[in-house]
């Protein structure tokens, strides 16, 4: 079984801790994502996955077997990186099977992994190629090639689109989740590209400066994020954020003063209530605004400018009190107006910490 089991991880470089005690469980077969912005630990708690950066704390167990003090290569891992890493002058066939011929492994057996990587990641045209005479997606492939060929319970992923242009990345992405159907290996997959977690990830760890935010299912992430850091890194364009101010809550729901207007959010909350004149942030996704009546509050936005996307339209508009928002409607609900009244037809309520309230 190749479950991967964070225990209580810690990361310190010196005396400056980046990874503060984190606790993933990843089961056989599963694909996690690691994902947030620059700096927050995916890659260093990947690298000590590998077994390329030592734990200064905590455990770290892969198929219920402790790693912390086993060498990389006796992990039953394969890593895949940003840069290829291939060997320039090396053919396709050669990288693909350096690996297994730096360990003895019998040439038949290497022979079939090699065709067999091939013909998964479809490259077999290409097996007499340099590196350099390959297009950066194809390069990628062998890249993974390589690690498939290796036969490992878990494949680690660093970043491995980010060198490729816009389009390639969304094919090899596809091509990486095709992979996994394909080899149902576990797969843990660092990136900073929300749309790639979003897309990839059976479940998605969110990370900021060393901590785990929240780990969920992407919808699950999407639909009920636990804090104000989540709800906004998941969902594009991002959910806006409108300050508002608690005037009471009842039974029925919330009632704030929202852009001057006093107004009901009616979405009970199962917690404490906040008490009247606390400050809260008012989440808004920009689908779920409406037009006006359609659901809590009637907000009046001054439009700046509108996106034409096609089937969907974005508008970047301010509310009366100067806060920016972005709003989608279908396209031919655009208002031709500079002025229009949109309503709220669901929303998160954040405390002034940016704790989900709820
Ligand atoms: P990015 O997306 O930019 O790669 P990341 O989330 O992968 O970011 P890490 O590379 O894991 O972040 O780095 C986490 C923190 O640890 C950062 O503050 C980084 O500066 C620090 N760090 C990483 N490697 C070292 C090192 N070898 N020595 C000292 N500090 C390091």
């Amino acid at each position: 079984m190749a479950t991967v089991t964070l225990s209580n991880v810690v990361k310190r470089f010196g005396a400056f801790e980046v990874v503060h005690g984190a606790n993933i469980d990843i089961k056989d077969g599963e694909f996690v994502v690691f994902v947030g912005p620059s700096g927050c630990g995916k890659s260093t708690l990947l690298r000590m996955i590998a077994g390329l950066e030592d734990i200064s704390g905590g455990e770290i167990a892969i198929g219920g077997k402790l790693v912390n003090d086993v060498e990389p290569a006796d992990r039953g891992i394969a890593m895949v990186f940003q840069s290829y890493a291939l060997y320039p002058h090396m053919s396709v066939e050669q990288n693909l099977s350096f690996g297994l011929r730096m360990t003895g492994n019998p040439k038949a057996d290497t022979d079939r992994r090699v065709k067999r990587a091939a013909e998964i990641l479809r490259i077999s045209e290409l097996m007499d190629r340099r590196p350099k005479k390959l297009s950066g997606g194809q390069r990628q492939r062998v890249a993974i090639g390589r690690a498939i060929v290796r036969e490992p319970q878990v494949f680690l992923f660093d970043e491995p689109l980010s060198n490729l242009d816009a389009e390639l990345r969304v094919q090899m992405r596809v091509e990486i989740s095709r992979l996994h159907k394909e080899l149902g290996a576990t797969m843990i997959y660092v990136t900073h590209d929300q749309t790639e977690a979003m897309t990839l990830a059976d479940r998605i760890v969110v990370l900021r400066a060393g901590h785990i935010e929240q780990i969920g299912r992407p919808l699950d992430l999407y639909d009920d994020p636990d804090n104000l850091f989540v709800a906004g890194f998941v969902g594009s364009p991002k959910m806006n954020f409108i300050k508002a101010q608690i005037v009471g809550c009842d039974a029925h729901g919330v009632v704030i003063e929202l852009a001057g207007q006093e107004t009901r959010i009616t979405q009970p909350l199962a917690g404490a209530a906040p008490e009247a004149g606390s400050k809260v942030i008012v989440g808004v996704r920009p689908e779920h605004f409406g037009s006006a009546g359609e659901g809590d509050t009637d907000l009046v936005v001054a439009i700046d400018v509108v996106e034409h996307l096609g089937g969907t339209s974005f508008l970047y508009a301010r509310t009366a009190h100067g806060e920016d928002v972005v709003i989608q409607r279908d396209a031919a609900k655009v208002p031709t107006t500079s002025e229009v009244t949109v309503s709220i037809r669901k929303s998160y309520l954040f405390d002034e910490k940016g704790l989900r309230l709820r």
